[in-house]
């Protein structure tokens, strides 16, 4: 799966889910629990209200001691500092509604609700993010608890009649009024405030139960502490760094858990065939059985949640508010993408097969490549092909410089700088950063990143843009970016999942837009994943990779021949690759259609069809997190956005740290978040419409 762009809560409300892991699975941004929660979220961050003079999110930001704007992140050591918290602010929160609800619409009310969405985002997101990183589990429980009670209190607020009737009744001064206007009369009517009272109390019953529904698959996901043991022979290929400080069992067998950085080296380098299918299969049931039982309700009650509203399928339900508009329109992009890769898919899976059999010194009628054997064998290829083996990258990137190095390529091509700040934070780990505008030294916003794996961390790659600026406010901006990365060095692939996630926080950080709820990563989930998606392509660069010297002067810079055959071998797979981020996308929007689908049979005959084909025993979508949360019909946004972010790198082509191209991106795109609609920007940007004609070759090729 691919990394997730997390939006807490109140994106999470418009969740924008978190950046998504890049592995072909998913890679979001997390995705939204729904877009009525969603929808209720916005409602509910939008509105605050009037007396904010004493809350920090009415105040313009003052650096800290520390050289950080705006609040500190709230530290909490023990579970009841959660509970206090969370009592007091939900006090605070439900005084502010009752203050929005008297005000008239003609004074200043959609500022005001704004200031209420800002006030909630401060008090629920980062709570909301704690749940996914802190050490301490009693305190994660705390804050998952914390968290449910704002999705009810969030649920209630997008109901809220009388804060309906007065958005209803503001006249917008302007487009960005009118925007931010719009989507909250949409997001008060997607959580049900239109309908009769007996539907509108059902809506609120589904919305708070696949809230706390969603939470129970994430945890189980999160938490799931499978170890499969192995004996050191079996692990032949493997790099020790991934192994040789791992716990054993009373036989001395090596015991290695399933987050990313573990299993995907495994999978790609382990010999031994049958501890790859033991790896892959316990990676496979991750979340355990009682997940699909948990998605099958989540998926009928999000069916008749849509219903409801009359719309015949939450597909939909959905799609009416994003940029593809409509199922049809999915499936038709999706089929037309099916058609492009089909056969490059089939004969790559005939490549694997004779480089298997070539290995194992048997006739190719007869040899068969499991699902175990994919990521192997394409390894086997990428490396007699084009000499290029993942594991010889480490070397060249050690982890913070790493880190620099892609902080450095936001530098030159945004006109900003990053300065390490010494910050307090959930983990001793966890570094933070003050970005500035490096021509007049203004500060934009917080950077905290999250690098290294440990018991209990989400483990994929992601960003919480859990707090968004507002010019209106003075308000800026803060992110945090969480990986899991070898503390030996990064692979290329790592290195681009670190740049694509950095895309995330620089969409939050150097937003400028008017209203808080409109920042950053407060966009089409359609979209979201589009400027994270153009920048994976600058790792390949050898004028990029340049950088690595100012940031490193101990690194051996990386040979140009050795990229340039990186960038190939990446390219060789791709069939492969994109059949299967078809076959999430696809599946996605039949188990949310207008049909009710047992997840596993859904999945078994999807994935059945496919040339790889379904293993029994196995199931999938036990820990499909994406479309539980922000991606419910919502993956294929992952290669829609990537149209768009193939077409935006066409402006780059000539120079991909073009400090003038790169802020005007950064003054269109970027700065506008969500207070203008994506294409206008994408179409300001460019110059002319944007189209699908770049990834269409590109898959061609
Ligand atoms: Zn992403």
């Amino acid at each position: 799966m691919r990394p997730l762009l997390i939006l807490a809560l109140l994106s999470a409300f418009s969740i924008a889910a978190p950046a998504a892991p890049r592995h072909p699975a998913a890679k979001a941004h997390a995705a939204p629990s729904s877009s009525k929660a969603k929808a209720k979220a916005k409602a509910k961050a939008k509105t605050k209200g009037t007396k904010g003079k004493a809350e920090k999110p009415g105040k313009p930001a003052q650096p800290q001691a520390t050289g950080l704007p705006g609040p500190a992140f709230p530290s909490f050591a023990v579970p009841a500092q959660v509970q206090v918290a969370c009592d007091r602010s939900l006090e605070g929160a439900r005084q502010r509604v009752v203050a929005l609800e008297q005000r008239s619409p003609a004074d200043g009310w959609l500022a005001a609700y704004d200031d209420l969405y800002a006030y909630i985002e401060e008090a629920a997101n980062p709570i909301e993010f704690l749940t996914n990183v802190h050490p301490n589990k009693a305190v994660r429980d705390a804050a998952q608890a914390c968290t449910l009670r704002w999705a009810d209190f969030s649920s209630t607020l997008g109901q809220d009649e009388k804060l309906y009737a007065a958005a209803r009744q503001v006249q917008p001064a302007d487009d960005i009024d009118r925007e931010l206007l719009r989507q909250t009369l949409e997001n008060f009517e997607d959580a049900g405030v239109g309908l009769p009272q007996d539907k509108r109390l059902r809506a609120k019953q589904i919305n708070d139960r696949v809230t706390d529904l969603a939470q129970q698959f994430d945890k189980n996901v999160r938490d799931d502490a499978t170890q499969v043991a192995f004996a050191e022979a079996e692990l032949r290929g493997v790099p020790e760094s991934v192994w040789k400080a791992a716990k054993r069992d009373p036989q001395g067998r090596v015991l290695l858990g399933l987050d990313y950085p573990t299993y995907s080296t495994l999978m790609q380098t382990a010999e031994d065939a049958a501890a790859r299918e033991r790896m892959w299969r316990a990676k496979t049931n991750e979340g355990g059985e009682g997940n699909l039982k948990l998605l099958a309700e989540i998926a009928q009650l999000r069916r008749e949640y849509a219903q409801l509203f009359g719309q015949p399928s939450f597909d939909d339900f959905t799609l009416r508010r994003r940029m593809a508009k409509s199922p049809q329109k999915v499936l038709s992009f999706l089929a037309e993408v099916k058609g492009t890769v089909a056969e490059a898919e089939l004969r790559e899976v005939k490549e694997l097969r004779e480089a298997k059999a070539r290995q194992l010194h048997q006739p190719v009628e007869g040899t068969r490549v499991e699902r175990w054997d994919a990521p192997f064998y394409t390894e086997v290829v990428r490396r007699e092909r084009y000499h290029v083996d993942q594991e010889q990258f480490r070397p060249y990137f050690p982890p913070q410089e790493s880190l620099q190095f892609t902080l450095r390529i936001i530098e030159k091509m945004m006109g900003v700088r990053y300065t390490r700040v010494a910050a307090r934070l959930w983990h001793p780990d966890v570094q933070a950063y003050r970005v500035s505008d490096a021509a007049d030294g203004k500060v934009l916003g917080t950077l905290f990143v999250d690098l290294y794996p440990r018991e209990g961390k989400y483990n994929h790659a992601a960003v919480w843009s859990y707090r968004n600026g507002s010019t209106r406010l003075g308000r800026l901006p803060q992110a945090a970016l969480v990986v899991n990365f070898d503390r030996k060095g990064l692979t290329l692939d790592e290195l681009e999942t670190l740049l694509h996630e950095l895309g995330h926080s620089v969409h939050a950080d150097l937003s400028a837009t008017r209203y808080a709820a409109n920042g950053g990563t407060n966009v089409l989930p359609d979209f979201v994943e589009a400027p994270s998606q153009m920048l994976e392509d600058w790792v390949y660069d050898p004028k990029v990779l340049q950088l690595m010297r100012e940031v490193c002067a101990r690194c051996k810079p990386v040979p140009d021949a050795l990229i340039a055959q990186a960038r190939q071998a990446r390219d060789y797979g791709k069939g492969v690759k994109f059949a299967r981020q078809h076959l999430y996308a696809s599946y996605d929007i039949a188990l949310y259609g207008a049909e009710p689908q047992d997840p596993l049979a859904l999945w078994a005959r999807m994935e059945g069809d496919t040339p790889l084909g379904y293993v029994p025993g196995t199931r999938f979508p036990s820990g499909f997190s994406h479309i539980v949360q922000g991606y419910a019909a919502g993956y294929y946004g992952y290669l829609w956005s990537l149209v768009v972010a193939m077409d935006l790198r066409t402006a780059f082509a000539a120079d991909k740290l073009d400090p003038e191209v790169g802020m005007r991106y950064r003054r269109t795109v970027l700065a506008n978040g969500g207070q203008r609609p994506p294409q206008d920007l994408v179409r300001e940007f460019l110059g002319r419409e944007t189209n699908s004609k770049a990834f269409f070759d590109y898959l061609r090729e």
